[in-house]
């Protein structure tokens, strides 16, 4: 059987004993059902999820749940909703116990006096126009005003058919405000017309993401390998769907054969007890899911599967390096 050592020379080994001893163990919480956009297209309203479970309302009862999160192992809180935002008190009971990590529209500014090193991501759904389309606004105004030149920010730039083309423009945009900027693609959940993805498209949309890649390296962080694995939803051959997500919440997952799978991992609603099928809506079909953190958990969880050659494990170390820096276990 090969080995690690026996497919890297001594740069990429110090690379890969870097990330082996990260041991991310994460979990994901639907901090509120609420959001002050309603974006079409959003997976949580959706899938109603935003249904699923009444908000928790007592501060202490979310206190005694962090600290039975980390008592399970959880080691990295991923905060979704609604807009997390919209109840601070609830996001900060994380960040005291937790890494934490807070998704947001941006729109509200998360004060750094108060979470000095949060890592942050603001979704942004493509340039003006697509913002208008699919959220009712153009968020970019507001948030990048927020958040300029915050070390510990990045864009999650959700990109759309429509954006093929232009992304060059809005990663300029970005960088101009001292950001950095993740990408990944819409998966169309309510069907808008306009927005769904040819074969053709989405091979278009790959080379540009890695022209991307190769000409602003200082403010993308991705990986080639994830682009070519999320726009042909093919990694070694295998077809990504439910046979092979790794990102079902564990205590639910009754497949079998069980495929790799973040251990221990949970979707918790609002409720704290309620859990979601997954780290995405309930309702998608997964044979056309398009989430980028499933696409890059499913690498990192398979490993050994990318020990055949040295090309293939060096894939997989960028991509768990990408992973490892969007929720700062590793600087950018
Ligand atoms: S901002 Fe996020 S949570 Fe709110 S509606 Fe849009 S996608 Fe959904
Ligand atoms: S919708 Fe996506 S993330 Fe959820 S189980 Fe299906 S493939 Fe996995």
């Amino acid at each position: 059987m090969k080995t690690v050592s026996s497919l890297l020379d001594d740069e990429w080994y110090k690379r890969y004993k870097k990330i082996s001893k990260l041991n991310i163990r994460s979990s994901i919480y639907d901090v509120t059902n609420r959001c002050n956009l309603r974006c079409k297209g959003c997976f949580f309203f959706s899938s109603n999820e935003h249904k699923a479970a009444n908000e928790e309302v007592d501060i202490k009862k979310w206190e005694s749940f962090v600290e039975k999160e980390k008592e399970r192992g959880v080691n990295l809180a991923i905060l979704i909703g609604g807009e997390p935002t919209l109840c601070l008190d609830r996001v900060e009971v994380f960040d005291k116990q937790l890494s934490t990590f807070c998704a947001t529209n941006g729109l509200i500014k998360i004060p750094r006096d108060r979470f000095p090193k949060m890592g942050i991501g603001i979704s942004l759904w493509g340039s003006g126009e697509d913002e208008k389309v699919l959220r009712g606004k153009n968020t970019f105004p507001i948030s990048s005003k927020n958040y300029e030149g915050d070390p510990y920010t990045y864009y999650l730039y959700t990109i759309t058919p429509r954006q093929i083309g232009k992304t060059e423009h809005v990663i300029r945009k970005i960088e101009a405000a001292g950001l950095k900027v993740h990408m990944q693609l819409l998966s169309n959940d309510e069907g808008v017309d306009g927005f769904f993805w040819t074969i053709e498209e989405l091979k278009d949309i790959r080379e540009e993401m890695d022209d991307m890649l190769d000409r602003y390296p200082g403010t993308v962080i991705s990986s080639k390998y994830y682009h070519e694995v999320i726009t042909t939803g093919k990694m070694l051959g295998r077809p990504f769907g439910w046979g092979e997500c790794p990102s079902v919440t564990a205590p639910l997952d009754k497949r079998e054969p069980r495929p790799k799978h973040l251990t221990n991992f949970v979707r918790w609603a609002s409720d704290l007890q309620t859990m979601h099928r997954c780290c995405t809506s309930e309702t998608r079909n997964c044979s056309t899911c398009k989430d980028g953190a499933a696409h890059m958990s499913w690498i990192m969880v398979n490993k050994r599967a990318h020990m055949q050659s040295t090309g293939d494990l060096q894939n997989w170390i960028e991509v768990y390096e990408m992973f490892a820096k969007l929720y700062q276990f590793i600087p950018w």
